[in-house]
């Protein structure tokens, strides 16, 4: 079922929604604006499974302690051109924007700079943090991983052994441009997709899921497990795994997302889990900021912009078809969803109404 019901909210007004029910759930003013901004900045890009959706589940992790409110990163070690950083489960919204403008202001004096975060809280849609150092005129390159966190299959096999894994490339744009922006999940989809999928939206592509048996599945209850409308959705109690995309080659990227987010920053693999139960996850993210003036690239953006424009004229596949670039699907959503408001699933909908009221 492709068609499902949906509620259309302007962007002041869902801000207003999300900062609220955070002020509640016991951020302060500032940290609970921060949660918003990013939240709803990943619906506005069109990327549902990373925005307001995922509010009810922040709130109960705020509530268990899983994640934290006011915490800044603790810098583990620290050189001209790196610093290793522990988020100590703040807020991702949080640790992020602090880890990243650290490696802009490095990257700026050295012309590059390494980021290793370890313990972050969940860190939301990694295109936001390519979108602050592109704004800053650097390039920037991430690799992510979940610690705790398995939840895909590796390629030939059904035992969950990743987590979703995104990787995240960002290039600065010219004055008024689109920036170019690739970010994606290593699993063939994102788990909020399924999460999306679960609640009667978007139906997931073919092959998305694998069942203990080994048969590819479509079905969220292969993640989640029996579903109960409205009721919760925890991957826990699913048997089965995503699947990663692009058969050996996204298998592959996945598996080093967990040697450079897990391992190198000491945030820790997605599994084994600690007593084989599902607790506490963290993001890890492996960060590289460029500056394209220490490289003698003279006019890079420019250069970079009129090879998009020379990539976008291939002839399209199909009548009436044409070719897009990393991040212009974004940036459109995003022109529109401004103006239009974000069009959220009911169940989404509901579901913070009733955050808000308790
Ligand atoms: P996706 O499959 O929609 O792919 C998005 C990328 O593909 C973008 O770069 C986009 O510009 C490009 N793209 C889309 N359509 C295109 C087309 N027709 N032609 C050319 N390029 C096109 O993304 P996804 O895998 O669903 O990931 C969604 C989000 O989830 C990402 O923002 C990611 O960072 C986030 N994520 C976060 C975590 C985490 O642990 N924090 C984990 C997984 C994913």
């Amino acid at each position: 079922m492709d068609q499902v019901q949906t509620h259309l909210v302007p962007v002041d007004e869902l801000d207003r929604l999300i900062t609220g029910i955070f002020e509640r759930a016991g951020c302060d003013a500032v940290e609970a604006a921060r949660i918003s901004h990013h939240l709803i900045g990943a619906n506005l890009t069109g990327h549902d499974s990373h925005g307001v959706i995922r509010v009810p589940r922040y709130v109960q992790w705020l509530g268990e302690g899983k994640v934290l409110a006011g915490q800044t990163p603790d810098v583990v070690a620290e050189s001209a051109t790196h610093v290793v950083l522990d988020g100590k489960f703040g807020f991702g919204q949080t640790i992020g924007p602090i880890a990243v403008d650290l490696g802009i202001a490095k990257a700026k004096a050295s012309g590059m700079c390494i980021v290793a975060l370890r313990n972050s809280g969940h860190i939301g849609r990694i295109g936001d943090w390519a979108e602050r150092a592109a704004a800053e005129g650097l390039v920037s390159i991430h690799f992510v991983n979940v610690s705790q966190g398995e939840i895909v299959a590796p390629f030939g096999g059904v035992d969950r052994r990743f987590s979703t894994n995104p990787m995240c490339v960002g290039v600065p744009a010219l004055d008024g441009q689109d920036m170019l922006l690739l970010d994606f999940a290593t699993s063939l989809v994102a788990e909020g997709k399924v999460l999306v999928a679960s609640n009667g939206g978007k139906a997931l592509p073919a092959g998305s899921l694998i069942a203990p048996d080994g048969m590819h599945s479509t079905d969220p209850e292969t993640l989640y497990g029996k579903l109960v409308p409205s009721g919760p959705r925890d991957p826990a109690n699913g048997a089965g795994a995503l699947r990663t995309f692009g058969d050996h080659k996204g298998s592959g990227i996945a598996f080093m997302c967990e040697i450079l987010a897990g391992v190198l920053t000491g945030g820790g693999t997605s599994g084994p889990l600690t007593g084989g139960k599902r607790s506490r996850i963290g993001n890890g993210m492996f960060s590289i900021y460029l500056d394209p003036a220490h490289f003698g690239a003279e006019g890079f953006a420019r250069q970079a912009a009129e090879y998009a424009a020379y990539v976008k004229s291939s002839r399209p596949s199909e009548p009436g078809g044409e070719v897009l670039v990393p991040g212009e699907r974004e940036a459109r959503t995003r022109r529109e969803r401004l103006e239009g408001g974000i069009p959220l699933q009911l169940e989404t909908w509901n579901a913070l109404l009733s955050c808000a009221a308790n």
